[in-house]
C-alpha cells in the first residue's frame, strides 16, 4: 500500500463560457483566481484555477472553458459531485448567497452526520458545501465572503460507478481506508493527509456512462509531496498494470494520468513548484501566464481568448 498520497490536489472541470465561469467562482464562491493561462494541450482555451490564497494543494479548482461545448450528460464512470469545507452555522448565509447568484438545483440535507448544501454551477455542474468543524485552512476572503462563512477548500470529491469494487480497490491500494458506509455510499480517508482527505463512492448499477461536455469533472488530482514521491507512485502503479503517462511538466505542478476501472480519469500532482513560481503572491491569477512553448503566440492569443473582466 502507498503513503505518498496526501489527499486531494485540485479537480478540473469543462466550462461553456470563460467569463460566466470566471465571475461565478470568484463572484458567487468568493474564491481567488490563482492562475490565468492557457491549456497546455490546446492553448486557444483558457485554463482557470480557482483557490485560496496561494492556490494550496487540496483547494483548487480548475477549468477548461471550450466555448460553446454542449453540455455533458451526467453518468456514472466520472465525479459527480465536488465538495467543499466551510465553517460551521454558514450554510444559511450561502442558501442566501447562491441563490441571489443564480445557482440552480440548491438543496439541504444532512448524510454522514454532517449539514451539506447541494447545488449546481453554470453548467450543471455538481456542487456541494458541507460545515466542518475546525477546519484551520485560511480562507480567501478578498472576494467579498468574510472569514466566518468563506470556502476552506476541498472536502471531498464523490465519483459515480456501476461498481465500486475495482475503483474501491485502488484507492486502498492508494492508501486510502474506508471510514463509514451509508446506503449506496462508501466513504473513504487517507490517513496523514492535507484536508482535502475524503473520497465518496456512490454506487449506481443501472445509470449508463456520462458524456463529458460542459459541467462535467474532466479528471481529479491526488497531491504528493514531491517529484520522488511522484516517480515511487508512478512505478508503483505501473507494477500494479496501470497504464500511467510518463511525467508531464504543468508549470506550477508535475503531472501523471491513469484511466481507472471505474472510468475515473485520475493525475497524481505534485505540490511543487505551486502558482507563484511566475508571479508575486499579491497578483496572483492577474496576468495570462503562458508556458514557454506557447510564449511566441502571447499576441495572438491575447487577442483571441474571451476577456473576463467587465
Ligand atoms: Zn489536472
Amino acid at each position: 500500500m502507498l503513503t505518498q498520497i496526501k489527499g486531494l490536489h485540485h479537480v478540473t472541470s469543462m466550462a461553456a463560457d470563460a467569463k460566466t465561469n470566471n465571475q461565478f467562482f470568484t463572484r458567487a464562491l468568493g474564491l481567488r483566481r490563482v492562475k490565468k493561462t492557457v491549456n497546455f494541450d490546446s492553448p486557444d482555451v483558457y485554463h482557470l484555477y480557482y483557490g485560496d490564497e496561494t492556490g494550496t494543494p487540496g483547494t483548487v479548482m480548475t477549468y477548461f472553458p471550450f466555448p460553446d461545448i454542449g453540455r455533458g450528460r451526467p453518468g456514472t464512470g466520472e465525479v459527480g459531485t465536488t465538495v467543499f469545507s466551510v465553517p460551521q452555522g454558514s450554510l444559511g448565509y450561502w442558501q442566501d448567497r447562491l441563490t441571489q447568484n443564480g445557482a440552480s438545483g440548491i438543496k439541504s440535507e444532512e448524510t454522514f452526520g454532517e449539514k451539506r448544501l447541494n447545488f449546481s454551477g453554470p453548467d450543471g455542474d455538481g456542487f456541494a458545501l458541507i460545515e466542518v468543524r475546525d477546519d484551520a485552512r485560511a480562507p480567501w476572503t478578498e472576494n467579498g465572503v468574510d472569514a466566518d462563512h468563506a470556502i476552506r477548500g476541498f472536502h471531498s470529491v464523490a465519483m459515480r460507478l456501476r461498481d465500486e469494487g475495482a475503483t474501491a480497490e485502488l484507492l486502498k491500494y492508494m492508501g486510502y481506508e474506508t471510514l463509514e458506509k451509508r446506503d449506496d455510499v462508501t466513504r473513504l480517508i487517507v490517513p496523514g493527509g492535507n484536508d482535502a482527505k475524503f473520497i465518496d463512492l456512490e454506487t449506481l448499477p443501472n445509470i449508463s456512462r456520462g458524456l463529458q461536455g460542459a459541467g462535467s469533472v474532466h479528471h481529479v488530482a491526488f497531491a504528493v509531496n514531491n517529484r520522488t514521491t511522484q516517480l515511487e507512485v508512478r512505478k508503483a502503479l505501473m507494477d500494479t498494470g496501470y497504464q500511467v503517462t510518463p511525467v508531464i511538466d504543468r508549470d506550477y505542478f508535475w503531472a501523471i494520468y491513469f484511466r481507472t476501472p471505474g472510468g475515473v480519469l485520475f493525475e497524481v500532482a505534485t505540490n511543487e513548484p505551486g502558482f507563484d513560481r511566475d508571479e508575486d503572491t499579491a497578483h496572483l491569477g492577474e496576468g495570462l501566464m503562458l508556458p514557454q512553448q506557447h510564449q511566441h503566440l502571447r499576441s495572438v492569443l491575447t487577442e483571441h481568448l474571451q476577456k473576463l473582466e467587465d
